[in-house]
Order: structure tokens, then sequence, then C-alpha cells
């Protein structure tokens, strides 16, 4: 067999195949953590999924716009976040995305943002979080029916002091 770099351990093969400097990521360890989050996020931005691309208004993709090393260090604190923190950090995130007028109410309509700048498109910001198309439309569903009730309120904003880093986001 030749000694290809497909036919070498993957955790060696990730070595070799991406330079972490170059990305932006030289504080970062080479461990297999960063190394398999890195791989899994390139080949996620190299499958051309960013429907944004060719709107005129704004003909950057998301990976352009964002730059690897930010969305790297956001999917990662996203993904280190306990089911119902994460829960309610899209949740509340949602909440602000909103766009819907109040002559449609029965139509949701959300515009997705990494931050205030930064508008993403729905298949990347779903990567962003690290979940499905049906968590997501789940937690849409969920928030439409019970969100704005005053507890909802409540939790949520005891949980953003408690995690002042993501309120930042
Ligand atoms: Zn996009």
């Amino acid at each position: 067999m030749e000694n290809t770099l497909e036919n070498l351990p993957l955790g060696l093969n990730l070595r070799l195949k991406y330079n972490l400097a170059e990305l932006g990521l030289e504080g970062y360890e080479e461990n297999d953590l960063v190394l398999d989050t890195t791989h899994d996020l390139m080949t996620f931005f190299q499958q051309n999924v960013c429907s944004c691309k060719n709107t005129k208004r704004d003909p950057k993709t998301c990976y352009e716009k964002v730059g690897f090393k930010k969305f790297f260090e956001r999917h990662l604190q996203l993904c280190a976040l306990e089911p119902n923190e994460l829960e309610l950090f899209i949740k509340a995130q949602l909440m602000s995305f909103e766009t819907t007028s109040i002559t449609s109410e029965f139509r949701h309509n959300y515009r997705y943002n990494f931050s205030h700048q930064l508008p993403l498109c729905k298949p990347v910001y779903i990567k962003l979080c690290g979940i499905t198309e049906y968590m997501l439309k789940t937690l849409q569903g969920d928030l439409q029916a019970n969100g704005y009730q005053k507890d909802f309120i409540k939790t949520l904003d005891m949980y953003l002091k408690l995690n002042p880093v993501l309120m930042l986001i």
C-alpha cells in the first residue's frame, strides 16, 4: 500500500494536513479536539453549503465574513455547553433574530447572525451551534408556543448573568 496522506492514521493525517498557524490558531495545541474540529469545519466549508454566496447585496460567504478562527472559537464554546444551556442560548438568540412583522404573526421569519454586524445563512448558523435543522425547528416551535412567558425570560436573565461570556456573543 502506498503511504499517501489518506492511508495514515487519522490523527497523524490531520496533523500533516492542517497548518494551525495559517488558520490563525497558532495559540492552540495540536490535540485531537482542535484537529478534529478544524477538520470538521474545513470539510463543512469546502462543501459550499453557505447559501449567501451569490446574493448581490452581500457577495461574501459566511466563511469570508467571519473568518476561520472566530468561527472555530465560537463553535467550540457552544459545543462545550450543556444541552439545556445550549437550548437556552439559542432561544435567546432566536428571540433577537426574529423579524416577524405584526401583520404576519403566523409566519415566523428569522435573520441569523454571528454578531450584530455579521449575518449568517441558516445552514452555517446550524453548523456554528452544532445542532440539526430539526432541533432548530423544534426550538423555534417551542419558543413560539411558550417563549415569551415570564418564567422563561427570568431563567434566561439569570443564566446570562451567570455566563457573561455568552452575553457578548
Ligand atoms: Zn452563508
